[in-house]
């Protein structure tokens, strides 16, 4: 094939766009922000599942001590009944004794309930202080992933304008560049291979293998239109005088 050596060192500044569209490409791909907004979803699920144990937890404790309350309310509200029993004096004395009796064993199990119901409370605190502390660590959390989804979208914007700049500068590179010869060029990249390098001493620029004595002399012996390639890599070695 062959290609206007101008062309051949146009095709290198196709092949530098493209080599930085790759980067980019291989940039958003590899993203440390994008690893720091998924660990910090991680830890807003845990922050939330640990408000959901907390909130669980406490309104459990709510419900006891609501019914310790009613327990407590329904044993005052015999013993005020059995106090008033016995102060109006209408009861024989049997009933009398046996009224004293359950006075003493409502005394008994409500001074019971009335321990149970301390003990409740102060769990019921230490359960409210503990949702505190989740619901703001829940908030840390909220806010941290705010922060970690704009410093990725930010890094996200910067790239794709550099993908709107260069992949511009691509479509005016290939309006001046022959086709056959970025038909090459892209069959060569579409093997993974850089499509097009220069020759820097010995040097192929697309895979930077020297190149041994014979190859160079076939190159540079080659006519400058000649579109010559690179023996190991297969890229397009463009030959600029360097
Ligand atoms: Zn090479």
């Amino acid at each position: 094939m062959k290609a206007d050596p101008s062309a051949q060192r146009r095709l290198l500044d196709l092949a530098a766009v493209d080599a930085e569209l790759s980067r980019a490409d291989h940039r958003r791909r590899t993203l440390p922000e994008q690893a720091a907004v998924e660990e910090a979803e991680r830890t807003l699920r845990a922050a939330q599942d640990a408000v959901v144990v907390a909130q669980t937890t406490l309104s459990d404790l709510d419900r006891d001590v609501a019914k310790l309350d009613r327990e407590v309310e329904q044993v005052r509200t015999r013993e005020v009944r059995d106090q008033q029993l016995l102060a109006n004096g209408s009861v024989s004395a049997k009933q009398a004794n046996d009224l004293q009796h359950e006075l003493a064993s409502l005394e008994r199990r409500r001074a019971v309930l009335e321990e149970e119901q301390l003990e409740v409370m102060e769990r019921q605190e230490a359960a409210g202080v503990d949702l505190k502390h989740e619901t703001e660590a829940h908030a840390v959390a909220q806010t941290a992933l705010a922060d970690a989804v704009e410093r990725r979208d930010g890094v996200l914007g910067d790239i794709g304008t550099v993908e709107v700049r260069r992949g511009e500068e691509r479509t005016n590179l290939l309006k001046e560049l022959p086709e056959d010869l970025v038909a090459l060029y892209d069959k060569l990249r579409s093997r993974g291979a850089a499509g097009a390098g220069e020759l820097i001493g010995n040097r192929c620029g697309a895979c930077r293998l020297e190149m041994d004595r014979n190859e160079l002399r076939e190159i540079q012996a080659a006519a400058p239109d000649e579109v010559v390639r690179c023996e190991n890599c297969g890229a397009i070695v463009v030959r600029t005088g360097k």
